[in-house]
């Protein structure tokens, strides 16, 4: 019976770092995927995603570039070389990721627990004195009438098209679906969102969800609040999504439905029962250690449901690897400074609270927001939509949440992240010398914006006047 020092179930984001940690750190690692390695990061979400929005956002500059007095007539997509590209760039990340598994028993098939020791794989048993659970999760698939004859797409087989379909309906206002309106609407087809709240991006401040509707709106995109997605059918050779908005019921012709309502743990097949592993339909049940009802079983990624996205994923191995090799120096799980981006264009980046949660943690806080078109780069560059949005709590200014819109926002954020984690001041952001003109230089000019506006430049100001006027 072959034994190790942690298996580790999922061969995703997760998964794959923390068999790298562990064999870095000495451990002898089996890792099992059920089909094969790289997750949904790598097959279906975030590199086809950013891959097709990298296309897409070509395809918006080529028509926007007349006003600029470059002519590129009769634009067209060819989506099957835009699909080649995907899978390109999905095959160049695999190749880059082989890394992770060097030294690592890996290992193909559905995977059970037989105890909270013992796992057995093709009939195979293995003891693991550690396992650690990442197997991610998939699309919610809700319960309508008449979606399996229609058919439908989701993110397992939306980056797979080899003809751009003329029309599409999105079911799903959120990061997933909001991303997809914009590339497809960009590559040349007309798309509807069909959103069951009352605004897209409900997560979000809804400033930035309003800037970020205001953008897909521009562009064409029709998006429909308040709307449940009802029923599917047919009429002729399209599909037709019916939606409820209050007691009206609306339809929605298109070539494609696509689903993005959410997503589910996997954690079926399992037999989680049999090693004593709590959980319910959010995924499994963990502490701030990330270990599950079974204390030397961990779980991490979106199995374990909260913060959906491959960077939570990746920091979560580091912490539940140490946890489980390194005991004695057991650490927390921290999601103070979770930051994340929707990959619009403009992008949507957030770290942080919300003022609204701001409000009901904090006595005081104070919101600086300043527009983009006032980065200098940003009018360089004709990318003037959007704002930085400072959420600054207390008598000190504490940083305490960023949000922003606007080009190249997601890369900005790390700045607001790496400030808030530890814990600097607006002086410390100030006092730092930016590269101009960069978007970058944004967040200084937003930083000095709020040093302007704030208690400190007034005491500044009350002892500048008296020095002044002891000189005489
Ligand atoms: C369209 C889309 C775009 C996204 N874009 C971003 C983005 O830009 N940035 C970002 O941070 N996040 C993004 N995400 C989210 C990100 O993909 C996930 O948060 C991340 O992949 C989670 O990592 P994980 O290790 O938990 O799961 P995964 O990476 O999905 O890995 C899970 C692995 O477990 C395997 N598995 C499942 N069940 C079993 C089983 N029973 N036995 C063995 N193996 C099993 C699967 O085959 C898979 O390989 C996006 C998601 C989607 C859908």
């Amino acid at each position: 019976m072959a034994k190790y020092d942690m298996a580790i179930i999922g061969g995703g984001s997760g998964g794959l770092t923390a068999a790298r940690v562990a064999t870095a750190l000495g451990a002898n690692v089996l890792l099992v995927d059920k089909e094969r390695l790289g997750g949904d990061c790598l097959n279906y979400g975030c590199v086809p995603s950013k891959s097709l929005i990298h296309v897409a956002r070509i395809v918006q500059k080529a028509r926007e570039s007349a006003s600029l007095g470059i002519m590129t007539a009769n634009l067209s997509v060819n989506m099957t070389k835009v699909s080649e590209y995907v899978q390109g760039v999905i095959d160049r990340v695999a190749e880059g990721e082989k890394v992770y598994t060097e030294g690592v028993t890996v290992k193909f098939g559905q995977i059970t627990f037989k105890s909270a020791t013992e796992l057995v794989l093709n009939g195979e048993i293995f003891t693991s004195r550690n396992t650690l659970i990442a197997t991610g999760s998939r699309p919610v698939m809700p319960r309508v009438e008449g979606l399996e004859e229609v058919g439908y797409l989701t993110n397992e087989s939306v980056f797979d098209l080899m003809n751009l379909p003329s029309s599409i309906v999105i079911v799903g206002g959120g990061l997933v679906g909001v991303e997809l309106s914009q590339a497809f609407e960009r590559l040349g087809a007309k798309v509807t969102i069909i959103q069951e709240q009352e605004r897209i991006l409900p997560r979000e401040d809804p400033e930035v969800s309003e800037a970020v509707a205001r953008v897909l709106i521009s562009e064409g995109i029709d998006i429909v609040t308040n709307a449940r997605f009802v029923k599917a059918g047919r009429s002729g050779n399209k599909k037709v999504a019916t939606a409820r908005q209050g007691d009206q019921l609306l339809n929605f012709e298109a070539d494609e439905i696509v689903l993005a309502v959410g997503r589910q743990p996997n954690i079926e097949g399992l037999n989680l029962e049999a090693a004593g592993i709590k959980y319910d339909k959010k995924g499994i049940k963990v502490d701030d250690y990330l270990q599950t009802s079974a204390s030397n079983i961990l779980a991490i990624g979106d199995v374990i449901g909260g913060y959906l996205f491959t960077h939570v994923a990746v920091y979560q191995a580091g912490v539940a690897v140490r946890n489980a090799l390194v005991p004695l120096a057991r650490k927390k799980v921290d999601y103070r400074v979770v930051p994340w981006c929707t990959f619009t264009d403009p992008e949507a980046a957030r770290v942080g609270l919300t003022p609204e949660d701001a409000e009901k943690q904090y006595k005081q806080v104070r919101i600086v927001k300043f527009p983009w078109a006032e980065i200098d780069r940003a009018q360089a560059e004709n990318e003037t939509i959007g704002f930085i949005k400072l959420v600054l709590a207390g008598k000190k200014d504490e940083i305490v949440g960023a949000h922003m819109v606007g080009a190249r926002a997601g890369e900005m954020l790390g700045e607001m992240a790496l400030a808030m984690q530890h814990n600097l001041t607006l002086n410390d952001i100030l006092g730092t010398i930016h590269v101009y003109p960069t978007m970058n230089t944004g967040i200084q000019q937003a930083v000095f914006e709020a040093y302007l506006e704030g208690a400190a430049a007034a005491s500044n100001r009350k002892i500048v006047r008296t020095v002044l006027s002891l000189r005489g």
